[in-house]
């Protein structure tokens, strides 16, 4: 028998086990851990409340979890209640799935200013993260500047903008939706540092942008390469790229309509943020140009207009003592999901923050053909470490409340049961709670 840790639920955690389960079927037991409570890491807490179909995809993860050989260790911190070390008595290989949880920082003259965030801080705000339940933004200016032109950005801007009505089936948390019906913003600007061609939002995101009940988005024609150029696109890119021309197109009329303008600004890199008692004001940009999909600055500066900052240009993992991390990459160190015989990593703790959920399972199939490549030149040693076993003496010594999945399935009841009419689930956005609903 092989013991398997997976250190986080996310989607890069169960395809991990699933490949793993596959491989090796009843010769293996595999637990998957998880610092909170509940399970599916971004699913719950990072994929927008308004895109309920990608969340779909946890049916698949809880098919793998309840199956006989796989088991959720929730509410256990790696690195905290229990070390590597600890672990790697009990056993045989470890898989980091732990993700990329901490924001990038922009690293410019103001941003520790009040009602700046970073997206991860700020997603997580609106999706229920106890880590940021608390995180209270002020939505009472006109003008929110989002920085970045990724998806997360995208999922920012549209949050932002859509009427409480448009939430009907989303699973938005309460403090959120309040906040949100209560906004005062009158205009979006989503400021990138580059040009048309070089965004990173793809086409069905961008295009919900238009179909919003009472914003619009607006693209300045000026900023729009030939459009004989967008031939030379990949073409998910250049689907994108059309849907800004059509934004660029978007009568007056319409914009009439529309109370909140998201404005979308290229070729405009934030120096600096200018703030009045402790809070952000506006952002001091500088003008770039693009050549060969290298900004560089052109000397002109100005001023946007900010009330409220949220910044989406990454993320970097969280370092989990006695693992090799990459410092420049904000990643582990690892070759291909191999940190060291007996210590792997997985999704945006082995890539970075970047593909889609799909992306994550080839390297849940990719990690496990690494340990069994371990387990056959003999680098993890003997199979009989005690797995379970001992980790459940080790945690019961220690006092761990441990969150199993039949526990889940109770909090999940309690959340259901709590949903405002037509949302699918009201989520506990503090541990007590759900460890109270555990219970
Ligand atoms: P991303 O796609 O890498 O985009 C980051 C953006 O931040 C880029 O536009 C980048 O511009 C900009 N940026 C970085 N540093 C900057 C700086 N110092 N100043 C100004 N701008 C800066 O990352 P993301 O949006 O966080 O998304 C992460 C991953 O999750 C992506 O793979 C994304 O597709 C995925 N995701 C998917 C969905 C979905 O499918 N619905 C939703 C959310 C996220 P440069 O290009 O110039 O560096």
């Amino acid at each position: 028998m092989r013991h398997i840790a997976v250190i986080g639920s996310g989607p890069a955690g169960y395809y991990t086990a699933e490949a793993a389960q596959k491989r090796w079927g009843d010769d293996a037991r595999i637990d998957v851990f998880d610092m909170l409570p509940v399970p599916y890491g971004l699913i719950r807490t990072g994929v927008a409340p308004d895109h309920q179909s990608i969340k779909g995809v946890s049916r698949r993860y809880e098919k793998v979890a309840l199956s006989e050989n796989v088991s959720f260790v929730g509410n256990v911190k790696v690195g905290q209640h229990v070390t590597i070390p600890e672990l790697q008595q009990f056993y045989d290989a470890i898989v980091i799935a732990t993700g990329a949880p901490h924001d990038r920082k922009l690293g410019i003259a103001g941003e520790e200013l009040g009602n700046i965030f970073g997206s991860a801080a700020f997603v997580g705000w609106y999706n229920g993260h106890p880590d940021f339940a608390a995180l209270d933004p002020d939505l009472s200016g006109k003008h929110a500047v989002v920085i970045g032109m990724g998806n997360v950005a995208l999922d920012v801007a549209r949050i932002l903008a859509k009427t409480e009505e448009e939430f009907g089936g989303a699973d938005i948390v309460a403090h959120a939706l309040d906040r949100l019906r209560k906004s005062k913003l009158q205009k979006i600007t989503i400021l990138g540092r580059r040009g048309p061609h070089q965004i990173m939002m793809t086409p069905k995101e961008l295009g919900e942008l238009a179909a919003l009940d009472r914003a619009s988005p607006r693209v300045d024609k000026a900023d729009l390469p030939d459009e004989a150029e967008d031939a030379l696109l990949e073409p998910g890119l250049r689907k994108s790229v059309t849907h800004l021309r059509s934004f660029a197109a978007i009568p007056k009329a319409i914009h009439a309509e529309k109370p909140i303008e998201i404005e979308i600004d290229f070729f405009a890199s934030p120096v600096a943020f200018k703030g009045h008692d402790g809070s952000v004001t506006h952002i001091n940009v500088e003008r770039t140009t693009v050549e060969a999909g290298r900004a560089s600055g052109t000397g002109e500066f100005y001023d946007v207009p900010a009330d409220l900052v949220v910044s989406c240009i990454g993320y970097h993992s969280a370092h989990i003592p006695d693992v090799p991390f990459d410092e420049r990459a904000g990643r582990f160190a690892n070759d291909e999901g191999r940190i060291l015989p007996g210590i792997y990593c997985v999704g945006w703790a082995r890539r970075g923050p970047s593909g889609t959920i799909g992306t994550n399972r080839p390297d849940g199939y990719g990690v496990v053909d690494k340990i069994e490549e371990d387990m056959a030149s003999g680098a993890l040693g003997r199979a009989d470490k005690r797995g379970r076993t001992g980790f459940d003496e080790l945690a019961s010594a220690r006092g761990l409340d441990i969150v199993t999945f039949r526990d889940w399935k109770k909090i999940e009841e309690a959340e259901e049961a709590a949903a405002r009419a037509g949302a699918p689930r009201e989520k506990f956005v503090d541990i007590a709670a759900m460890i109270r609903a555990a219970n």
